[in-house]
């Protein structure tokens, strides 16, 4: 029986609600990255690294709350400090105890934090950082590198193509796209021009410190280290984009790991602890923009700060659980058996690989793996382990291949996004074994159909 036909049976209750969902929302989903054919899991519960649909699968899980849980699902401590949060309240529209411990722990683990402001995603947080670098600076442009993703704000979306002609962007103001420059990753050289010509007009270059889609196609150091120093030269912000590697790639983030220090870093998902929740940190000058300085009655008005209000910003309730989470990271144990599972499924996903002599890669660095179907078709081999930096790689993505991996895995108990995973620190020896098995058992099933 084929993969798509076992999974529409193995899930009659999953396939119920889609069809209820798709009158509902567009695709009947509520994030784009849920989207999957012939129809999204619906889940119940979840628990440590597992979770159970609705028709009761129970799957090891590697979505991980979109790499927001990094110490798993309940946690037990996180979960004790939003009960006791809840029995206080959930929002006291007020200064609170547990926003300032939340971010002196910010400001403890993140190097280039000196001041804090929370928000409730890291869409927020990258849309208010560009805001206060181009308040700071007076200047309008912001360098991105093309593929890095920033959320979905106006100023982080639409990347001109290699002719630099700007693309038809729904929906995006013309002026926003006209300042943004787009360059490739690890072009030094064409960074070190456009920062030479254009650096005059440049607020700020934002990226991701470990590469494009979180190291999907992964950074050469030296090319940030350069950007670090050309920005310094030339009076831009830097940006490090840190939503998925903050409390991840080191309890610093990937600034900690590679000694090298942005003027502001933005940052959700493990900061909150699996609550909503975000923050933008950095340059306590760059930050004291949002300082009201004069009366209250100014709040509100434009003119000499930025405005920053936002109903659930620091609520209590993802202070808490990001309080819980920060003070059981700080000592990177965390990290360093999450990294430990990571490496030990990677290299057992490529034992899987070799054996079926299958044409997928696997790879990836710290607790995040990447896997990428029918490598050979732009010139790489199953065998190459380290295709890094090899750019063919995101044009080539073949979403049926990759949707249909990901519904074999399903089939054999375990939920990997269609690109990459994250691992939690609760992920066992045992769950990457029985990954490996499900991985495959899936690679057989898409041979059989031709796809791998
Ligand atoms: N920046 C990066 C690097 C991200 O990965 C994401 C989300 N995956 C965002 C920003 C946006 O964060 P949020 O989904 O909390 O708005």
């Amino acid at each position: 029986m084929s993969i798509l036909k076992r999974y529409v049976e193995l899930h009659p209750g999953s396939r119920r609600l889609a069809s209820r969902a798709a009158e509902v929302f567009p695709n009947g989903v509520t994030h784009d990255i849920r989207h999957n054919t012939p129809f999204p899991l619906y889940v119940r519960q979840a628990s440590g690294s597992h979770k159970t649909d609705v028709d009761g699968n129970e799957l090891v899980d590697y979505v991980m709350g979109h790499g927001a849980l990094l110490l798993g699902h309940n946690e037990p401590h996180i979960m004790e400090a939003v009960e006791a949060q809840l029995s206080l309240g959930t929002h006291f529209g007020a200064s609170h105890e547990a926003e300032i411990r939340w971010g002196e722990l910010v400001l403890r683990l993140v190097p280039s934090a000196e001041r804090v402001r929370f928000t409730s995603s890291g869409t927020e947080a990258t849309m208010m950082a560009l805001r206060l670098a181009r308040a700071y600076t007076g200047r309008e442009k912001v360098l991105r590198l093309r593929e890095h993703f920033h959320g979905w704000n106006d100023s982080v979306m639409g990347q001109p193509d290699a002719e630099g002609t700007l693309p038809a962007s729904p929906g995006l103001p013309h002026g926003t796209l006209e300042a943004s420059i787009v360059v490739a990753q690890n072009d030094a050289e064409t960074l070190e021009r456009t920062l030479r010509e254009d650096g005059g007009d440049i607020a700020a270059m934002i990226l991701e410190p470990t590469g494009a889609h979180w190291g999907t196609e992964p950074i050469d150091l030296g090319f940030v280290r350069a950007a670090r120093e050309l920005t310094a030269r030339h009076g831009v912000v830097l940006i490090f984009d840190e939503v998925i590697t903050g409390f991840r790639v080191s309890p610093g983030g990937a600034q900690q790991a590679y000694g090298i220090t942005p003027d502001m870093t933005t940052m959700a998902k493990i900061v909150a602890g699996g609550l909503p929740g975000g923050c933008v940190a950095g340059r306590a000058e760059i930050i004291e923009q949002i300082a009201i300085r004069d009366s209250v009655s100014r709040a509100y008005t434009p003119g000499g700060r930025i405005s920053h209000p936002g109903t659930f910003n620091a609520n209590p309730l993802s202070a808490a659980a990001g309080i819980a989470t920060l003070e059981r990271i700080g000592d990177g144990e965390a990290q360093r058996r999450a990294n430990r599972m990571g490496e030990l499924l990677r290299d057992g996903m490529r034992d899987a690989i070799a054996r079926l002599g299958a044409d997928v890669l696997v790879y990836g660095e710290a607790s995040v793996i990447n896997y990428f179907v029918g490598p050979s078709r732009v010139g790489l081999r199953a065998a190459d382990l380290t295709p890094q930096t090899d750019p063919r790689m995101l044009q080539a993505y073949d979403g049926k291949r990759q949707q249909r991996l990901r519904l074999a895995m399903i089939l054999h108990g375990v939920d990997i996004p269609p690109f990459h995973g994250w691992i939690s620190s609760v992920h066992t020896e045992e769950d990457v074994g029985a990954t490996v098995q499900a991985f495959e058992e899936a690679l057989r099933m898409l041979q059989a159909e031709g796809l791998a």
